[in-house]
């Protein structure tokens, strides 16, 4: 029996890598809604891949007039939302990631902007439009817990939506919202295409299998799995918590 069906989800960041897999995940327990995500073109692309019951709206999630019409227009077209993954971040566009003496104000600014404040300001703009026993899963990463260089304030960013995940699960109890973070360890997604020479990806793809336990990437629909676990009632009593997916990574110094 589907686990999610007609229940209505919106994706941020669904129009690529684990957002992309994760509402295809979801979809496939009967899930129906929206993803988003700036790019037209590759949104258009997800919506005609996911085929019937999810809609494309296009969106910056550092944007909060963005935001809420994300949240409104999903909630005309397809009545209460039951499930919001914040999935949109990583990588911002134009400003690398970078060593300590090459980061600028406006470096700093725009990770924590994509990474965390867009995070708690879109559960803040989904909130009038959730069900009662929605759930929320903010995706983390393992970055948040194994170090890397130039990654510090993309890490800490990461660290700080587990946090996110511990209050705003508090502070929505009363509505019988759950909030969980998903945290996932190197998955295998278009993100390494935006910030290494496409002549070195293989090199660097082997790098990062070397650095896992069992030996290889993680995939968006492993993160999908766990996306429709935490989306679902099987996951009923955690609350406030991360799941960590990292195939060991983290385990390794
Ligand atoms: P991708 O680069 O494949 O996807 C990033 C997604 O975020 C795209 O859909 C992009 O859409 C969207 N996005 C980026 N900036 C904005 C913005 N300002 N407004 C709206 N949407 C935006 O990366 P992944 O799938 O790998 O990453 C997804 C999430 O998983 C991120 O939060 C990332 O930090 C996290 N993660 C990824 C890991 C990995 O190894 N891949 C490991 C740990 C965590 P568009 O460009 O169209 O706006």
């Amino acid at each position: 029996m589907s686990k999610l069906k007609n229940k209505v989800a919106v994706v941020t960041g669904g129009n690529s890598g684990i957002g992309f897999g994760i509402a295809e995940a979801l979809q496939n327990e009967g899930a129906i809604g929206t993803i988003t995500g700036r790019n037209q073109e590759t949104l258009n692309q997800s919506v005609q891949e996911l085929g019937a019951g999810f809609i494309g709206i296009p969106g910056d999630v550092t944007k909060m007039e963005d935001l809420e019409r994300i949240f409104k227009d999903t909630s005309e077209r397809f009545g209460k939302i039951d499930t919001v993954v914040v999935n949109a971040g990583g990588v911002v566009d134009g400003s690398p990631m970078a060593a300590i003496m090459d980061v600028t104000e406006d470096n700093y600014d725009r990770y924590m902007d994509l990474n965390l404040k867009s995070a708690y300001f879109t559960v803040q703009k989904a909130l009038p439009y959730l069900n009662d026993g929605a759930s929320i899963i903010l995706i983390g990463s393992s970055a948040a817990h194994r170090a890397a260089p130039g990654m510090t304030i993309y890490g800490a960013a990461k660290a700080a939506i587990i946090s996110l995940a511990k209050g705003l699960s508090l502070d929505l109890l009363a509505r019988n919202i759950r909030v969980n973070a998903l945290s996932p360890g190197s998955i295998d997604t278009p993100v390494f295409g935006k910030i290494v020479p496409q002549e070195q990806l293989d090199q660097v793809k082997q790098v990062w299998k070397d650095l896992i336990p069992v030996g290889r990437m993680g995939l968006p629909a492993e993160m999908g799995k766990l996306a429709v676990f935490l989306a679902s009632d099987d996951s009923s009593f955690i609350v406030g918590t991360e799941i960590l997916a990292d195939g060991g990574m983290t385990n390794i110094s």
